[in-house]
């Protein structure tokens, strides 16, 4: 099967400028903004400007140039926020969803990088 994009989602609507976000770093082939319902003091969507709609859809298709200036660009919004350890910070966490079972709500690939505040375990046992 291949993987579908819908672009009609709220990320490809930033990137079209149709509706306003708190941008932090822009690049070539990435944006980085601010998530509307932050669950820490930071937390910020990191999102490819391509139309690419989960992790392993980015991660299978999309070119080696879009994906060394995304993770290039995660890396310096980490150190960005004093979060990297390389920089002395307390460190992040970095999380993607995909599909139903994943809980992705908005079908365009983005990690979310969430700091500032202990952020306890990975999951909550099911
Ligand atoms: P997901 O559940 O798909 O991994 O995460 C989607 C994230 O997008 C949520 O954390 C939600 O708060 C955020 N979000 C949804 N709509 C908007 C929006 O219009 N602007 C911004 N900045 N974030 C949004």
């Amino acid at each position: 099967m291949a993987h579908n994009y819908d672009p009609t989602n709220i990320f490809a609507r930033i990137l079209r400028g149709e509706i306003p976000a708190k941008t932090i770093l822009e690049t070539a082939h990435t944006l980085v903004f601010r998530d509307i319902t932050p669950q820490a003091p930071d937390h910020v969507l990191v999102i490819p400007k391509g139309a690419y709609a989960s992790f392993d859809h980015f991660g299978s298709e999309a070119s080696e140039a879009e994906i060394v200036d995304f993770y290039r660009t995660a890396a310096k919004i980490c150190e960005m926020l004093g979060a990297s350890l390389a920089t002395g910070g307390l460190g992040y966490r970095a999380i993607t969803n995909a599909g139903d079972q994943g809980g992705q709500e908005v079908p365009h690939y983005h990690l979310h990088i969430v700091a500032g505040c202990p952020l306890g375990r990975m999951l909550e046992k099911r």
